[in-house]
C-alpha cells in the first residue's frame, strides 16, 4: 500500500482488510488473477481506478455501514471484472460495474448473511433511473456508454438472475466464466456471457436479456384477487406475455415462487390471506403501486 505520510494509520488499518477481501473474491470468481505479478494499491487524488495489479484509491479509509471499505472491494473486483476479462466495446461495460458493484453484495453475503445481502441490495436499489439500456448498442463513447445503470441496474439484473436459476447454478457461472480460456485474460461481450448462462442453463433466456439489457422500462407485474370456491384465486400477469420471471408471493408469511408462463400465473389462497409480493426485494421490477 503506497500511501501519503500523513495517511499512514488510517492506510495501515485499511490494508489489514485486503487478504480477506482477497480470500472472498477467490472463493467466488477464483484465483486472484495475476499472483505472479503483484497486488498493490496506491493512493490517488480521486475515488478510485482498476489499473491491473495496482488499485488507485482515494476515498478516505472509511468502512461503509455493513463494515468494509466499498471502494477498495469495488476496484479489486475489476481486477476479475475488468482486467482479467475485458470488453472490447463501450457497450459491453456492465460485464465491467455490475460485476464490480455485485461482488460487493457478495462480500456481504459471505460476511454478514443473507439478511445482510438483501440489504444491500435494496441500498441500491433507488439508484436505478431506467433512462437508457444497459447495453445501447455498438459505437458509444465512454461519455455515454457510463450511466449510473451499468453499476446499480446491472447489479440488480445479476441478483434477479439468481433468483431465476437458483444459487448453484448462477454463482458456478460467476465462477466459471472468467476462468474459461475463452475469456480468461481476453476479451468478452455481453453475448458471450449471455450464451455462457444459456449453456450452462440448457435454457433459452432471451426474453430475460432483451427486457433487462436491452430495453430501458423495467418490466411491470399486475395483482388480481378474486373469490374461487372456498378461497380466493390471486392472478399475476407481466406486461408482456413472453417475459416469464416466476414471481415470489407471501401469503400469511410463506413465500411462493409463482411460475409464470406467457406471462401469467396463479396462486389459489385462504380466503383473506395476508398477500405480499417480492416481501424480500428479489426481482427488479415495477408493481401495480410504483
Ligand atoms: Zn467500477
Amino acid at each position: 500500500f503506497w500511501a501519503l505520510p500523513e495517511h499512514e494509520p488510517q492506510a495501515r488499518r485499511m490494508w489489514k482488510e485486503a487478504p480477506h477481501i482477497l480470500e472472498v473474491l477467490g472463493h467466488y470468481f477464483g484465483e486472484y488473477p495475476f499472483l505472479k505479478d503483484k497486488y498493490w494499491v496506491v493512493e490517488a487524488p480521486y475515488l478510485g481506478m482498476e489499473h491491473q495489479t495496482l488499485v488507485a484509491y482515494g476515498d478516505n479509509f472509511t468502512d461503509n455501514s455493513f463494515g468494509f471499505d466499498g471502494i477498495l472491494l469495488h476496484e479489486t473486483a475489476h481486477e476479475w471484472w475488468g482486467n482479467k476479462v475485458t470488453v472490447s466495446d463501450w457497450a459491453d461495460f456492465w460485464l465491467h460495474e455490475a460485476f464490480a458493484t455485485y461482488a460487493e453484495a457478495l462480500y456481504v453475503d459471505a460476511t454478514s448473511g443473507h439478511e445482510r445481502y438483501l440489504a444491500y441490495m435494496k441500498r441500491m436499489r433507488p439508484r436505478i433511473h431506467n433512462k437508457k439500456p444497459i447495453v445501447q448498442g455498438k459505437n458509444l463513447d465512454s461519455i455515454h456508454a457510463y450511466t449510473g445503470d451499468i453499476y446499480f441496474k446491472g447489479a440488480w439484473v445479476l441478483h434477479t438472475l439468481r433468483w431465476l436459476i437458483g444459487d448453484e447454478a448462477f454463482l458456478g457461472i460467476l465462477h466459471d466464466f472468467p476462468n474459461d480460456p475463452r475469456y480468461a485474460y481476453r476479451h468478452a461481450t455481453t453475448k458471450d456471457f449471455t450464451d455462457f448462462v444459456e449453456a450452462r442453463t440448457g435454457r433459452d433466456l432471451g426474453w430475460f436479456w432483451k427486457r433487462y439489457l436491452y430495453t430501458a422500462a423495467l418490466p411491470r407485474y399486475t395483482v388480481t384477487r378474486s373469490a374461487s370456491g372456498k378461497g380466493e384465486k390471486l392472478q399475476l400477469a407481466w406486461d408482456d406475455p413472453s417475459f416469464e420471471l416466476p414471481i415470489p408471493v407471501s401469503v400469511g408469511g410463506q413465500l411462493h415462487r409463482v411460475a409464470m408462463p406467457q406471462g401469467h400465473g396463479e396462486l389459489v389462497i385462504p380466503a383473506g390471506a395476508e398477500v405480499e409480493v417480492d416481501p424480500e426485494g428479489l426481482i427488479l421490477a415495477k408493481g401495480p403501486t410504483d
